[in-house]
């Protein structure tokens, strides 16, 4: 359980950073949190010879009006997520997302960039982050690149970014109309990850019919997805219990689901109905009330 040995440097910039990233080659790690990196270290399953530590980088911290929407730095932490009233008042789902996250010291040190970055298939913030069709900022070498969300996430522990790149901002675009949103996970007893955690978004009419909407899922399969079958089946339709059953019912369609020792393929696919139905029927209430 003792991490193999390593450099540490703590650069006061993004751009110090990247050319640590630059200079130190592909053994060369980035540092938030640390509460996925370091478990990963003391395991020996990730032994990088270089750290370089975000966490003297302000411009990297904290929650700004953008263009309409918010943009949230990368290193802003789970606790000030979850807490932030900017956020509770317009996108709810970040306050009850991240008062699932964890335990009280992984929200306190673990930040929104480096659950992002590390795209482990059983993060909360993947599916949040699809569902609000989030945009990712990164910053390079070659100056700075923005991805959807919808292309960030690669495949199990694997992002867009390049190993040379710093994600540094969540940008969250604005909705419009009358929107619901809710995040529903069945958390894995002990850690609190998702073995299956659904986000949906729903933006209705004066009629009660669903305009619009997203439901994204984390924890099922090798990364978060959208659930497009859902979203087809639900958009035009009443925002009831019937259609939304229906919908549900869509949920996992294309899908490879993990097995494992917490929940089989299955049952995995099982939950994904069941949260995805629980989810949107939250959805809708939030927005009709
Ligand atoms: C006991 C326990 C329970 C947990 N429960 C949950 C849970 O219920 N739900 C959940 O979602 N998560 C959970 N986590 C994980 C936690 O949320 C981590 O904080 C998160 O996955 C990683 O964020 P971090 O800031 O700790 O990143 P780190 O561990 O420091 O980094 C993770 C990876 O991302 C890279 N990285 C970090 N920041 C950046 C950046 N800005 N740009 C580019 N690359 C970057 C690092 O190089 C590293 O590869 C749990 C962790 C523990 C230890």
């Amino acid at each position: 359980m003792i991490p193999a040995e390593f450099d540490y440097y703590a650069p006061t910039s993004v751009q110090e950073a990247i050319g640590l990233l630059q200079e130190k080659g592909p053994e060369a790690k980035l540092l938030a949190g640390g509460h996925s990196l370091v478990p990963l270290m003391k395991l020996r399953l990730a032994a990088p010879s270089v750290l370089i530590d975000l966490n003297r980088i302000a411009e990297l911290r904290g929650i700004r009006s953008s263009d309409g929407g918010v943009a949230i730095g990368a290193m802003t932490t789970h606790s000030e997520v979850e807490s932030s009233p900017e956020l509770a008042d317009r996108w709810p789902i970040f306050h009850v997302a991240g008062a699932m996250i964890g335990d009280p010291m992984v929200r306190h040190r673990g930040t929104i960039g480096g659950s992002l970055a590390h795209a482990d298939p059983a993060g909360d913030w993947p599916a949040v982050a699809l569902a609000l069709d989030a945009r990712m900022h990164i910053a390079g070498p070659n100056g700075e690149r923005v991805v959807p969300a919808g292309e960030f996430f690669v495949d199990m522990l694997t992002s867009a970014l390049e190993p040379d790149e710093v994600l540094t901002e969540i940008e969250i675009p604005a909705l419009e109309g009358r929107v619901g949103m809710a995040y529903e996970k069945f958390r894995h007893p002990a850690s609190g990850y998702a073995v299956v955690g659904v986000a949906a978004v729903v933006v209705t009419d004066g009629s009660g019919s669903c305009q619009d909407c997203r439901v994204a899922i984390t924890g099922a399969g090798p990364k978060a997805t959208r659930a497009t079958g859902v979203e087809e089946a639900l958009k035009g339709r009443p925002l009831d219990e019937q259609s939304i059953s229906a919908a549900a019912e869509r949920a996992g369609e294309g899908m490879a689901f993990l097995g494992d020792i917490y929940a089989s393929e299955e049952y995995r696919e099982h939950l994904t109905k069941v949260y995805t139905k629980r989810a949107l029927l939250a959805a809708a209430r939030s927005a009709q009330g």
